[in-house]
């Protein structure tokens, strides 16, 4: 007899004990009964024998086990790193089907389809070049491809996954979310042919997911391309993993678990031995300085491929309570009549920040969370941009009764009904969330922007991810010090990145320009800026982080505690603190910037560490899964 603990994709860990009479693989997905119902679960790992009586495992499936041992070792570990349930990580890791189909699936290895053509379009440069040569197939190492936007980096990793397909291997090409449009797909489709890919993003349904992981799986696709889950797929010969705009933050998850798909790349093929290449053009500063370190190797593509320039930035000086500037608005009736597109990146949805009794001062906030409501015209209501409550907007304050109400701050919306007014003939194009959620609308939108039918697109961050749009002239930023006002240590950084990400959506065909609009125009930031500096501001902000010791010079881990009452979220975090402070550097305890959220009140606090691992091991055992607790291992937020 044989004892197994048989896991489900929900929040426990290790699962239960079941017994066969013959031996499994571990990793293999059986049938049990689970209290009285039929579970489809997977073999985790092996069972002392037990003194209760157990049940017997009903049913084998498959011909081979879904998670192989490198796999399934590795989900074992990601749940001790991120300190969560093991169940959890399974559930992430397959597809929502595998767990309902109570019967065997066909893994047999069918024939891969694609046709490689004999011809490239081009030569490389000779940066590419060079970069392609310092990337060796058969050996574990992290790239970092760190060239500007149009430099041609995709194309070095195009040629590298071409080489393995004549290898007969497969590889792994993750994308953040919104990065996931079909140019970008047609860019491998041309050259690998469609039936040679598999995608994988949040946007199919569970049986579109679940038919294409297969077919990768099963080898009948070469490539995968897809979001952040897709980074749990088989690495059963796979060759290559690459992480497009390696800095993008939709690479880390933002519920249970909290992982970063990024740094799962990287672990999954130091076991596999294969490369990895991390692609930006505004590299995390931590990704960076390892690769100026040597930890990493660092290839840089310096220039633009072809002749265009990279766009001429300039910053101009906003009047208060003005939302576009003289300057801003003759620029963009120069690029309308040059017939070329401008984007406009205002970094908030919805029409104003918050409406605001003119009489006695009452703000509008949410009951459920310490926020503002955000005002939104267009749906005539009061939004939560954290709960997603929506409100009817009152006609009299509730406070005082006055009449007198009022919206502040600019949203999305409210410059979109700007621009209208002032260039009544021009095209003009919303893409934030509240557009972009209705199914084909962000489809469509970029197909229109490829297709010229756009005079203006004013959106929020979305727009520093489209792919080689050529039409863009003109990028206005409509408010320089919105993008840094954020309760992070990261907060240039992010602020920074995006500001080169969004700038060179323009002038991919002849040079553009950006305006820059800001209420003060000489900051420290403001040269690295202009000349596309990354590096100089690498340079620089790392001293900063050194000397306040942050990442990359520590690990973090946040610890959030939240509860219905405030006191109770209080006693959690202090109760964590009396285990940590006189083992680690602590800053906290103290309220979360958005204390409450949902109607739970939270607080946190954060470690440094040098020793992270160890960190770890010692959180695991002195506290454990607690109610009310939960932790955040390499945050990248802190709200
Ligand atoms: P990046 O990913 O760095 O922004 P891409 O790889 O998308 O840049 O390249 C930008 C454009 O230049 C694409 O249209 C691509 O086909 C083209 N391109 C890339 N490499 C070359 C080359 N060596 N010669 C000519 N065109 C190239
Ligand atoms: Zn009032
Ligand atoms: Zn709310």
């Amino acid at each position: 007899m044989f004892f197994y603990h048989v896991l489900f994709p929900l929040a426990i860990s290790k699962g239960f004990v079941y017994h066969s009479e013959r031996e499994l693989d571990l990793g293999t997905r059986v049938l049990v009964d689970f209290k009285g119902v039929e579970r489809v679960g997977v073999v985790w790992s092996l069972a002392d024998s037990v003194d209760y009586e157990t049940k017997p495992i009903l049913e084998v499936f498959d011909n081979r086990p879904i998670l192989d041992q490198e796999f399934l070792e590795s989900l074992k570990f990601f749940s001790f790193y991120y300190m969560t349930h093991e169940g959890l990580f399974l559930k992430s890791a397959l597809p929502k089907k595998v767990f309902e189909i109570k019967e065997t699936i066909d893994f047999s290895p069918l024939k891969p389809h694609f046709v490689l053509s004999q011809e490239h379009a081009f030569d490389l440069t000779d940066e590419q070049e060079r970069a392609i040569k310092s990337i060796k197939l058969d050996e574990f190492k992290v790239h970092l491809l760190f060239g500007v936007t149009g430099s041609g980096k995709t194309e070095v990793y195009l040629r590298i996954i071409e080489e393995l397909l004549k290898l007969g291997k497969k590889s792994v090409v993750l994308v953040p979310e919104i990065a996931l449009t079909p140019q970008y797909i047609k860019v491998f489709s041309d050259r690998f042919s469609k039936e040679a890919i598999s995608i994988i993003h949040s946007r199919l349904t569970k049986k579109e997911k679940y038919e294409n992981w297969l077919k990768f799986i099963r080898g009948e696709t070469s490539i995968l391309i897809g979001t952040r889950s897709a980074i749990f797929v088989s690495f059963e010969n796979v060759g290559l993993v690459v992480v497009d705009e390696e800095n993008d933050e939709s690479y880390k998850q933002d519920n249970q678990p909290l992982y970063n798909a990024k740094d799962i790349a990287i672990y999954r093929a130091k076991k596999k031995e294969i490369p990895v290449i991390l692609s930006s053009a505004t590299p995390s500063l931590e990704s960076l300085h390892k690769a100026v370190t040597g930890k990493f190797n660092l290839i840089r593509l310096t220039k633009r491929v072809g002749s265009v320039e990279l766009p001429e930035i300039r910053f101009v000086k906003l009047e208060e309570g003005k939302f576009l500037s003289n300057e801003t608005v003759y620029a963009i009736n120069q690029t309308l009549d040059r017939h070329e597109t401008v984007a406009v990146l205002i970094n908030r949805r919805g029409y104003a920040r918050y409406l605001v009794c003119e009489k006695c001062g009452y703000v509008f906030r949410c009951p459920n969370c310490s926020v503002s409501l955000v005002y939104h015209k267009e749906s005539a209501s009061l939004k939560c941009h954290w709960c997603d409550s929506v409100f009817d907007i009152p006609k009299t304050c509730p406070r005082c009764g006055s009449f007198d109400l009022a919206d502040r701050g600019v949203g999305s919306q409210k410059i979109e009904e700007e621009l209208k007014k002032i260039f009544p003939n021009a095209k003009i194009q919303r893409f934030d969330r509240d557009v972009t959620s209705k199914k084909g609308e962000f489809e469509r939108i970029i197909n229109d922007l490829h297709n010229g039918k756009i005079d203006i697109l004013v959106g929020t961050q979305m727009l520093s991810k489209g792919h080689d749009v050529s039409k863009i002239g003109l990028v206005v930023i409509t408010d320089f010090e919105s993008l840094f006002s954020i309760p992070d240590f990261r907060a240039f950084e992010k602020g920074v990145s995006l500001i080169i990400q969004t700038a060179g959506r323009s002038g991919r065909k002849t040079r553009g320009s950006v305006i820059i609009q800001t209420l003060t125009p000489s900051t420290h930031l403001s040269e690295f800026i202009k000349n596309h500096d990354y590096y100089g501001f690498f340079d620089e902000e790392i001293k900063t982080r050194e000397m306040f010791n942050y990442p990359p010079f520590c690990r973090l881990i946040r610890v959030v505690s939240s509860s219905v009452k405030a006191e109770k979220s209080l006693k959690l975090i202090e109760d964590v603190y009396r285990v940590v402070k006189d083992r680690f550097t602590v800053v906290g305890p103290s309220r979360c910037p958005v204390f409450k959220i949902r109607n739970k009140f939270r607080h946190h606090l954060i470690i440094k560490t040098n020793a992270v691992l160890k960190a770890i091991d010692f959180l695991n055992r002195e506290i454990g899964r607690r109610d009310g607790i939960y932790f955040d291992v390499d945050p990248i937020s802190f709200f």
